[in-house]
C-alpha cells in the first residue's frame, strides 16, 4: 500500500483537532497492517510557507532553526500520542529543486502564466478541476487568483506554484525568478517522487478536501495523465465542547494544553480514536473522563487474568465468545474503520467474561484465548500500557526486534547482541521463545513481540 498523508506545518504547536487526523491515520496504518499489507506511508513536513517566514523572522532565526524546534515538538506529541513514525517523513525544503522541475513541466504544458514574478497555475486549463471537492469553477472569472496557501472556501481561482520573494525573504533561485514553492506543489512532488504517479491511499483532514487536495490533483493529472490517488480518506473536523475550535473563543488546545491539565496520553488518545474518522468528534473534558474510565476497565481485566486463581481446564462456551468479539471487533474496522463498533465489541467480551469469571466459569485454560484478544485490541488502539517519559513506545521496540531478526537472519550476532544490549538499556527485557521473541518492560507484564 502506498500511503501519503498531509503533515504538519511546523510553525507552532500541532492543535488537538489535527491530532484527531493524525491518530486516524495511525488506526489506519495499524489495521492495514493487522490484514496483512506491507505500508509505504509518506508524510510530508511544511517547512516553508508564509507563517514560517514571517514567525522565523520575528525571532531572528533561520528557517531551518525555527522550524526544527516545532517538528521536534510534533515528534514528541506523537510519542505521547503512539503515532507509528510512517516509513518516511521528508522536508518540503529539501525537495525544492523537484518542485521547480515540476513547475517547469507545467510551464511547457501550457497550465501557468506569470504576475508580479509569481507563476500560477491556470486551473481553467485542466478539464478535470473540482472533481473531488464537487466545487462549482463556472462563474470563475479566468485570471482571478491567490498567492496565499489558504483561501476562501468555494471561491476557485488560479493558485500559485512558485511565490516571488519579498525583499529580505529566504528564496531559492529558479529559472522563473527567486521565490518559494507554494504548499500544494510541495505534496503533488513529494508523493509522486517516493510513491510513483498513482498513489492507493491519499490521506488528511477535511479541511484539505478544497483547495488543497483540490490543487494536488490538478497539478500532478496535469503532469502525468495518470489518476494521482485510487483512494482519499478524510477525517472529518473535531468540535470542543460542542463548538468549533477557535482562538478567539479561548477553547484552542494543543496536545500539551490538554496534558497539562492532568490526562494521560492514553485517555486522549482513545478519545481521538472512538469515534470514527467520517464523524464529527465532540472532544469534551467530560468524555476525556470517560475515556480514562474505559481504560481503566481494560487494564483491571488484564490484570485479573493475570492475578486470578483459576480452575484448571478450558471452556468451549469461552472460546465461543472470544470468536463472536473477534469477529465483531474485525468486522466493525473491515466497514471503513467502525472504531466505534470494534470497542463495544471489546466492552460486550470484556463484560460477559467478567461475568463468567465470577461464576467460576472461566478456567486456567481459557487465558490464553482472552490475552490473545487484548493483544489484538491493542495493537490497534494501543492504550493498555501506562505512558512513561522517555520509555521506548510499543512501535520502536518492534521495529528494534525485526531489526535484530534481520541481523540474526545475516548471521551478524555481533550486531543483534548490540541491539539486544541497546534495548536492555533502556529498561526493555527480550525473551526469545518458540513463537518468536516476547518483549516486556522491566517494569511491568508482559507485552507480545
Ligand atoms: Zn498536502
Amino acid at each position: 500500500m502506498r500511503m501519503y498523508t498531509c503533515g504538519p506545518t511546523v510553525y507552532s504547536y500541532v492543535h488537538i483537532g489535527n491530532f484527531r487526523t493524525f491518530t486516524f491515520q495511525d488506526i489506519l496504518r495499524r489495521y492495514l497492517r493487522y490484514r496483512g499489507y506491507q505500508l509505504d506511508h509518506v508524510m510530508n513536513i511544511t517547512d516553508i510557507d508564509d507563517k514560517i517566514i514571517r514567525r522565523a523572522s520575528e525571532t531572528g532565526a533561520s528557517l531551518r532553526d525555527y522550524t526544527e524546534v516545532y517538528h521536534k515538538a510534533f515528534e514528541e506529541d506523537a510519542r505521547k500520542l503512539r503515532l507509528q513514525t510512517p516509513e518516511r517523513v521528508v522536508r518540503a525544503t529539501d525537495h525544492v529543486d523537484d518542485m521547480v522541475k515540476a513547475i517547469q513541466k507545467l510551464e511547457e504544458r501550457g497550465l501557468t502564466y506569470h504576475s508580479d514574478g509569481s507563476v500560477y497555475f491556470r486551473i481553467g486549463g485542466f478539464p478535470g478541476y473540482g472533481k473531488l471537492s464537487r466545487i462549482d469553477v463556472s462563474g470563475m472569472r479566468a485570471g482571478a487568483r491567490v498567492d496565499v496557501d489558504e483561501y476562501e472556501k468555494a471561491d476557485a481561482r488560479d493558485f500559485v506554484l512558485w511565490k516571488a520573494a519579498k525583499p529580505g525573504e529566504p528564496f531559492w533561485e529558479a529559472p522563473f525568478g527567486a521565490g518559494r514553492p507554494g504548499w500544494h506543489i510541495e505534496c503533488s512532488v513529494m508523493a509522486m517522487q517516493y510513491l510513483g504517479e498513482t498513489l492507493d491511499i491519499h490521506t488528511g483532514g477535511v479541511d484539505l478536501v478544497f483547495p488543497h487536495h483540490e490543487n494536488e490533483i490538478a497539478q500532478s493529472e496535469a503532469l502525468t495523465r495518470k489518476p494521482f490517488a485510487r483512494f482519499w480518506l478524510h477525517a472529518e473536523f473535531l468540535l470542543i465542547e460542542g463548538q468549533k475550535m477557535s482562538k478567539s473563543l479561548g477553547n484552542f488546545y494543543t496536545l500539551r494544553d490538554v496534558l497539562d491539565k492532568g490526562y494521560s496520553p492514553e485517555a486522549v488518545r482513545y478519545l481521538l480514536a472512538s469515534v470514527p474518522y467520517r464523524k464529527q468528534l465532540n472532544f469534551t473534558f467530560d468524555a476525556l473522563k470517560s475515556a480514562a474510565t474505559a481504560i481503566e476497565r481494560l487494564r483491571n481485566f488484564r490484570l485479573r487474568l493475570d492475578s486470578d486463581t483459576l480452575e484448571p481446564g478450558q471452556s468451549a462456551e469461552i472460546g465461543a465468545i472470544g470468536e463472536q468479539a473477534l469477529r465483531q471487533f474485525e468486522s466493525g474496522l473491515d466497514e471503513d474503520l467502525n472504531t466505534a463498533q470494534a470497542l463495544a465489541a471489546v466492552f460486550e467480551y470484556v463484560r460477559e467474561i467478567n461475568t463468567l469469571m465470577d461464576a467460576g466459569r472461566f478456567k486456567a485454560g481459557d487465558r490464553a484465548s482472552a490475552r490473545s484478544l487484548l493483544e489484538r485490541f491493542d495493537s490497534i488502539f494501543d492504550v493498555l500500557e501506562v505512558y512513561r517519559e522517555g520509555r521506548l513506545s510499543a512501535d520502536e521496540i518492534q521495529r528494534a526486534i525485526e531489526e535484530r531478526l534481520a541481523a540474526r537472519k545475516a548471521r551478524n550476532f555481533s550486531r543483534a547482541d548490540e541491539i539486544r544490549k541497546e534495548l536492555a538499556a533502556r529498561g526493555v527485557v527480550l525473551e526469545d521463545t518458540k513463537e518468536g521473541t516476547r518483549w516486556k518492560y522491566g517494569d511491568s507484564e508482559t507485552s507480545s513481540g
